[in-house]
């Protein structure tokens, strides 16, 4: 039974949230006032506070009240689902999967293949609270082209010639020239080959829609989708990817708006696309021109020293667009397609070093030895928070998320109705996150791991000690633990909120309004490109739970192909697991004018701008769906292709 003043207060709150007096833009991607948002949000305050009171142990509940550890989507605690997933989209596609009302089987066109893409991400998507990605869609979308070609050929054979199954199989090639000029049925086969690339093409662009207008869950929400390619070096693979890019390049919608998802992700493979001579590297050259105009794709790094050469395409590095990467199984499943990460809790790193540095005027000197049991004894929590909701989610029956376990989208074994999940749930990974390591440097030495060696020394080393104890903990529980660098996309503003509630504005620690994202630079110290690569690159060996490195990317570079080349090389040679270029993308919503745009759109004057930034490796709308930590991030944004000049700010 309900006490009468909490059924007072959940009154109270029900109705500012039904009258929108409330609205926190927490989340960029869900429109918090559209009617089923309302309910959602009336929902999550109950189920958080059940979660709270119910399903935490003490300590665990008390570190995350007094803001040491942030539980992610605690909101969908009390439910049980899990975060994210990658999937292995041939083997769906190659076994057909069921829905509710629908028994669907392999397709039969690459047309087809690309619409239940979109479905199956769709689906899979309101049964988790996090993204949903393709580790190779190159390679996975193949044979669909390779049946579209066929289906064209035998039509062209029965037109044309008149006959009706032809006796030797004729594949796609990568040029209608390739055909020698006295195939004997030349027109056939360039029927077939103009056919299969206008389908390709349609296909995508039809992908791309699909993947910005399909909603799931409540509130407006875009599945959180991303998609890898790039490696796939056949004829029928190099089309997926080159029809990709094009469509992407072509926007979406009267504007010709830049697609917001999937987020797109081209693997960077030394020999396969990586310098003139090899065979895909036409598609990294247009995969540049595509991150120019339409900030996707980012790049990741197949071919980083830490990964072991693939044997399978499984095996082949692929990342959820937002950076979390799915590590190593430890029950042998290979490489991360079936597999997602179950949870992540995050260390707030700043309170601790606020707690043992010199930023409160309390010492003279960090207290060095402080600072070490802290975060040790955080770390303990942290990894009892992740065991305990895996328990619990572990517990679930199978028939909570038929679509997932019926089609057996998360590899492990096919489960009846009421097994609970946790055999198939066990070969996810749980995230130990960080965040706020330059606000953490700041606050012991009172300067960033970017002003000083040794205070970059001493932040490398409080990484390395987390994947040691990840390492530990793995071993202790039997699970896949991961060391996860946070995007944080709204417990950057909210932990930051609560420091300063806690502590006051701490110059250079807490009075940025957010805190940096994990090992970031923070984005208003002044870097070069150079610079940044070369200090946040030995961080990614050690995030294997996954990672991003951005650069802000001045007008000049953004439309100069080699500059960009050069960038995503260097950060590749850097050991960089994932990187992104940040560039400006403005256009005005009366005319469709693109470029930088101050105030006012140059061509027509209108003050409708979308202006499209980045958070966490999503896009987002446009600025204003930020919530305010986020905001006053961009804002704060300085380029580093200008050698760490700040050469344009949005609100200047
Ligand atoms: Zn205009």
């Amino acid at each position: 039974m309900i006490a009468e003043n909490t059924l007072d207060a959940t009154m109270a709150m029900v109705k500012k949230t039904m009258n929108l007096e409330n609205l926190e833009n927490e989340n960029a991607n869900l429109a918090e006032q559209v009617f089923s948002a309302r309910n959602v949000r009336v929902a999550n305050n109950v189920t958080k506070q059940y979660a709270m009171d119910e399903l935490l142990s003490g300590d665990v509940r008390r570190a995350f009240q007094d803001n040491w550890i942030y539980i992610h989507d605690f909101n969908a605690y009390a439910s049980g689902n899990h975060n994210c997933l990658t999937l292995d989209l041939a083997e769906v596609l190659k076994s057909g999967f069921k829905t509710n009302n629908a028994d669907i089987r392999e397709p039969n066109s690459i047309s087809s293949a690309m619409q239940l893409t979109a479905v199956i991400m769709q689906c899979q998507s309101n049964l988790q609270f996090g993204g949903i990605a393709a580790g190779t869609l190159d390679i996975d979308l193949a044979p669909f082209v390779e049946k579209s070609f066929a289906n064209y050929y035998r039509e062209g054979m029965n037109y044309i010639y008149e006959i009706q199954s032809a006796d030797e199989p004729v594949h796609f090639l990568n040029n209608k020239s390739d055909y020698p000029s006295d195939h004997p049925y030349r027109k056939a086969c360039d029927y077939a080959w103009d056919k299969t690339v206008e389908e390709t093409h349609q296909g995508a662009e039809a992908m791309i829609h699909n993947l910005n207008s399909l909603q799931s869950r409540a509130a407006d929400q875009l599945p959180f989708t991303s998609i890898n390619y790039g490696t796939d070096t056949s004829p029928c693979g190099r089309l997926v990817t080159k029809s990709i890019l094009n469509a992407t390049m072509e926007g979406i919608g009267k504007h010709h708006l830049t697609p917001i998802f999937p987020v797109q992700v081209f693997q960077y493979f030394k020999g396969i696309n990586d310098r003139p001579g090899t065979p895909n590297y036409d598609l990294f050259r247009l995969a540049m021109k595509c991150s120019a105009l339409r900030m996707f794709p980012n790049y990741a790094n197949c071919t980083a020293s830490y990964f072991k050469k693939p044997t399978c395409k499984e095996e082949i590095f692929n990342t959820m667009g937002c950076r979390t990467q799915i590590s190593d199984d430890r029950f042998g499943i290979k490489g991360n397609q079936g597999r997602g990460n179950i949870s992540p809790v995050t260390i707030n790193l700043a309170k601790i070093g606020i707690e043992n540095g010199i930023c409160l005027d309390k010492r003279v000197k960090p207290d060095i030895d402080g600072f070490w049991s802290t975060l040790d004894r955080i770390l303990q929590i942290t990894a009892k928070a992740l065991v305990e909701r895996f328990d619990y989610q572990g517990r679930q029956p199978a028939k909570s998320a038929p679509f997932m376990y019926e089609n057996q989208l998360m590899k492990g074994r096919k489960l009846s109705a009421d097994e609970p999940v946790r055999e198939v749930l066990k070969h996810g990974t749980l995230a130990i996150g960080l965040i706020g390591l330059a606000n953490c440097m700041s606050a012991m030495f009172g300067k960033h791991q970017f002003e000083d060696e040794d205070v970059w020394n001493f932040a490398y080393s409080v990484y390395q000690h987390v994947a040691d104890f990840k390492n530990a903990m793995s071993e202790k529980y039997d699970l896949n633990f991961s060391v996860y660098s946070t995007p944080a996309e709204n417990c950057c503003y909210s932990i930051n909120q609560r420091l300063v509630r806690e502590y006051g504005e701490i110059k250079g620690v807490t009075d940025r309004g957010y805190l940096t994202n994990s090992f970031h630079c923070p984005v208003w110290y002044p870097i070069s490109a150079e610079e940044k690569i070369r200090k946040e690159a030995p961080f990614h060996k050690l995030s294997r739970g996954g990672a991003i490195t951005y650069v802000e990317v001045d007008s000049s570079t953004q439309h100069n192909i080699p500059a960009m080349e050069q960038l995503v090389n260097d950060a590749m040679a850097h050991d960089i697991s994932y990187f992104a270029m940040n560039v400006q993308i403005d256009t005005c919503r009366s005319c469709s004018y693109q470029g930088l745009i101050d105030h006012t759109c140059p061509k027509c004057g209108s003050s409708d701008i979308e202006r499209l930034r980045r958070i966490t490796g999503y896009l987002t709308g446009s600025v204003e769906r930020m919530n305010i930590g986020k905001q006053k991030e961009v804002a704060d944004r300085v380029k580093h292709t200008g050698r760490g000049h700040i050469l344009f700010d949005w609100r200047d």
